[in-house]
């Protein structure tokens, strides 16, 4: 079958799939404190719909698949939709991007189902701090999370992913360059990019991938480590040989040039970029009793459409429709 090719000719492979838009935590940098309304439960594609969606794109080349949220751990029988994605011919890379909370009760069953990569998300391993960003009192259980992954081989690399913001971040780098250090994980820092809830992102916000590099190499000289062309990630591995570490700078060095991704929501919409102010119904057409084929050409159609690239450094940028929990980042 023939590939997806965007219109600028960009091979499409990677697709990111939000199980839900609810989550056990509240960061200052995606949600707001409270008052965000769920979807309702028959709004959430089923892990059937999900299931049938993967197999048409599998079917034209996307061979990489990441689970995502809201907080995906927090949807019920999780390894059931790991186990059939785990199944679906064409797909090579299953990974799950979690805020680790639950990670101690379902890290086994996870990987029993398929799971083989895991990304999960940690911004401060001071307990106040912790608390301070995310709204919950929860290191312990996301450090429990963390132990609890590494107990599986299987479960390779584990990224932990940590929002640089300037006020923040600086502060938290030197403990976090240590943890990639000590622990198997690849410590990767993400710029700030505006899809708060909240809406209080200001440029200023952003603490670059350079600014930070800069404050690690005060104390331990880095080395880059070659990438692929559609990595979103700069790789650097530390001069004297103990661990890696991982800029994703989407603001100072955007990447749009080489994205393979698009994503699905909860709610069954296709978006072809994390800006994006307009999304595909997938779900109606499913719910209608769509062919492959109608699928298919409707994929080919979106995918066709996809955004240039996404304007956060130019005048007049307008936000996302939605916000990073809603739209599963
Ligand atoms: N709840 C899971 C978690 O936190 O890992 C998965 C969903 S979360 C939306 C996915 C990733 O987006 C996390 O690594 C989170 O830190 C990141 N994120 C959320 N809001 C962001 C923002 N405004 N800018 C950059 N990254 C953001
Ligand atoms: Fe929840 Fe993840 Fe958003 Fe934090 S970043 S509020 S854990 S969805």
């Amino acid at each position: 079958m023939d590939r997806l090719i965007d219109g600028w000719g960009r091979e499409i492979r990677s697709l990111r799939v939000s199980v839900t838009d609810k989550c056990n935590f509240r960061c200052r940098y995606c949600m707001p404190a409270e008052g965000l309304e769920w979807l309702e439960r028959d709004e959430l594609l089923t892990f059937e719909e999900i299931a049938r969606l993967v197999r048409v794109l599998a079917a034209m080349g996307v061979d990489e698949i990441r689970l995502t949220g809201g907080e995906p751990l927090v949807r019920r029988d999780l390894p059931v939709l790991v186990r059939l994605l785990a199944e679906t011919p064409g797909v090579n890379d299953l990974s799950l991007t979690t805020n680790g909370v639950l990670l101690d009760r379902l890290a086994e069953p996870l990987v029993e189902a398929g799971l083989r990569r895991l990304n999960v998300s940690l911004d401060s391993l001071s307990h106040v701090r912790f608390a301070e960003i995310t709204r919950r009192d929860a290191l312990d259980r996301v450090l429990a999370g963390l132990e609890e992954a590494e107990r599986y081989p299987e479960l390779r690399p584990i990224k932990v992913n940590c929002v640089a913001m300037r006020g923040f971040t600086e502060v938290e780098v030197p403990a976090l360059a240590e943890l990639a250090r000590r622990k198997p994980y690849v410590v990767r820092f993400i710029e700030f990019m505006p899809l708060d809830a909240d809406e209080s992102w200001r440029g200023d916000d952003v603490l670059s991938g350079a600014e930070i590099r800069a404050l690690i190499e005060e104390r331990w000289p880095l080395e880059e480590i070659p990438a692929k062309a559609s990595s979103t990630a700069r790789r650097f591995r530390f001069a004297d040989g103990a661990g890696e570490i991982g800029f994703i700078n989407p603001v100072s060095e955007p990447f749009c040039s080489s994205c393979d991704r698009i994503r699905l929501t909860a709610d069954g919409q296709l978006r072809t970029c994390l800006f994006s102010r307009k999304e595909w119904d997938l779900k109606t057409p499913l719910r209608e009793g769509a062919s492959e084929e109608e699928l298919e050409r409707l994929l080919r159609f979106a995918i066709a459409h996809k955004e240039l690239k996404h304007k956060i450094n130019e005048p007049g940028f307008v936000r996302a429709s939605r916000s990073m929990s809603q739209i599963g980042g």
